[in-house]
Parts: C-alpha cells; structure tokens; sequence
C-alpha cells in the first residue's frame, strides 16, 4: 500500500446548472481528490486550510473515510475558501462568478512527518507557490508528483505556476487551459510545449469528451462515459485526479502502461461524480458499481479490427 499526500483547496462552493443551484456546500479540489482516493488501497493525507466557519460535520465526513487530517489547518476566526461557478447548458463549460481566496491567501502548509517520503503526491488545485513550497518539503523524491491548475493561476500567478510546473512529472490540465497556458490550439502541439515546460506526461482533460494522455510521441485516449444523467459537473477534474493517483499509489507502478489503467480509473470514478451536486455522489459509491462502470468503460473501448 502506497502513500498518497493531496494538497488542495477545501472549500465552500455554490453551483448553479441548468437543473438548479446549491447554496454553499462542501467543495475544493483536495476534497474531491481525496474522496476518489479513498476507492483504493492506499493511506492519504490533506495539506490544506480552512476557516472556523468550516462545520465540524464536514472535517467527520474525511475523517471518517480514514483521511488524515492532522495537516488541514483551522485558521481561527477565519472564513474558507469559497467559489461560486456557473455552467453553460452543455455543461461542459462554465463561468466563475466569485473566488474568495480567503484564509488561503496567508496559507503556509505543513506536510505531516510521517508524509514526507509519500510514494506520490498530488498537488491539486491551489496556489502554485504553496504547490511549489509542499515539494521542497519532501525528505524523499517521490516517485511521482503530479500537477493540476486552472486559468485563475495562470491569470494571478503565472511566474509562480511556470517554476512549480518544471518540478513535476505529470500535469493535468482541461483543453481550454493547455491552450492558454500554451498559446497552441492544437492540443497535440499544446502538450508537446508543456513536456518541454518540464512534466515528462501530460494529461489534457476535455470534459465529456475523455481525455488524453501524452508521453514521448505516444498518446492514448480514455473516452468519458456517456451517462443518461450529468448533473454538476463540479469536481470531476479532481475526481479524475484522486483516482488517477490513488490507484497509482495503490498499484506503486508508473510505468506508461500503468498510467493508462490510471487515466480509466480516474475517468470511471469522474463519472460517478457529475450525477449529483458536488460531492454527494462520491460519499458513498460501492465497489460494485463502481466494478461494473469499469466494464462498460471496457465494452465501449474494445474492437477487434482487422486490417484488409
Ligand atoms: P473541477 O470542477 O474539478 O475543476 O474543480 C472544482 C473545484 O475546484 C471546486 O470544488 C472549487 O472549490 C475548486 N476551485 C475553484 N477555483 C479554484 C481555484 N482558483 N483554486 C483552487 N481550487 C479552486
């Protein structure tokens, strides 16, 4: 059993999709990152922060899934970190209507000792520099660090994303940010630019359209499920993330190979997530379902081709 340290926002989010809108509810990428995690075998920890308006019900519902939570800080008399989102109506894309940094503008993150030789770590979503100050942190290399961003760090932090993104070995990032971070439209040349940026892989996620893994000149492509019921989208990249790392700390092989079943695993368990509002779907999803989803994502993939 592997290691698996997630750094990441925990957050309040409000949604509004075209089938209702929530009011603040448990969010932030380190949040979703972890509850995939949980799917596998691996022992995981939070680096993050939230404020004293943060309920107590939500640091039980991580706790008891046996996160480790002895590093999420609890700024008194602070407020969490909160984001407000707007989905078009093929919810694929959305606005951000409010991001208040809150607490995590001062955040200085602490990896727990017994964290430091983590196999992999998972910088989710959040600051660049606090992504950048966890990797110094480490006492070990890990085996493999993998990235995720958006385009509100490359607006407010790009020098400090640019440096943190040369530490990594894998990046994971949606179409429209590899183009902005990139100045490529074709995703190909995007992620060609970004391997030379510093991550040996690259991961371009285009929402229900799948996503694509780049190594070297080898790409491979794991569609999105389609599902009969998408509801908020929220969350699905960090999904896609923890399952993507969870199962890799659970398997402790990085092979290419191996990342391909990572890049199934952690589309599979995203699907999960868009049927529900925030991380409702993701507290309490079985292994069965979660056994059968995978032998669709198998059907919906194989054929057997011959050539004339
Ligand atoms: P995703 O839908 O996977 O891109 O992630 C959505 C989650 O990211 C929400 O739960 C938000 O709380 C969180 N989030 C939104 N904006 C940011 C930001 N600028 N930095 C870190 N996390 C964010």
């Amino acid at each position: 059993m592997g290691k698996l340290l997630i750094v990441g926002t925990v957050a309040f989010d409000a949604i509004e999709t075209p089938f209702g809108e929530t009011d603040k509810i448990l969010g932030g990428a380190a949040t979703f990152i972890s509850l995939a995690a949980t799917q596998f075998n691996v022992d995981s920890a939070i680096v993050s922060v939230v404020g004293e308006d943060f309920p107590q019900e939500y640091l039980d519902l991580l706790a008891n899934k046996n996160i480790d939570i002895s590093s999420l800080e609890v700024v008194k008399g602070g407020k969490t970190f909160f984001w407000k989102g707007k989905y078009h109506n093929d919810l694929n894309t959305r606005d951000t209507l409010v991001t208040e940094l809150n607490v995590l503008a001062d955040f200085l993150p602490v990896v727990p000792e017994n964290y430091k030789n983590s196999d992999i770590v998972m910088l989710g979503n959040l600051h660049p520099s606090v992504q950048m100050n966890v990797i110094n942190q480490m006492t070990e290399k890990p085996k493999l660090i993998v990235l995720d961003t958006m385009n509100f760090w490359m607006d407010n932090a790009l020098d400090e994303l640019i440096n943190v993104i040369k530490h990594v070995d894998v990046i994971t990032i949606n179409d429209e940010e590899a183009r902005q971070l990139t100045n490529e439209y074709s995703l190909v040349k995007a992620a060609a630019k970004i391997q030379e940026m510093g991550p040996k892989y690259v991961v371009i996620k285009k929402g229900e359209h799948g996503a694509l893994l780049f190594y070297k000149e080898n790409i491979f492509f794991a569609p999105a499920l389609p599902l009969e019921e998408v509801f908020d989208p929220t969350g699905a990249g960090d999904t896609f993330a923890g399952g993507f790392t969870g199962y890799l700390a659970q398997t402790e092989n990085i092979s290419f190979e191996n990342l391909k079943n990572a890049i199934i695993h952690g589309s599979n368990l995203a699907s999960f997530c868009v049927e529900r509002f925030g991380t409702e779907r993701m507290q309490n999803l079985d292994k069965e379902e979660i056994n059968n989803r995978l032998l669709q994502f198998k059907k919906l993939t194989q054929f057997d081709i011959e050539l004339q």
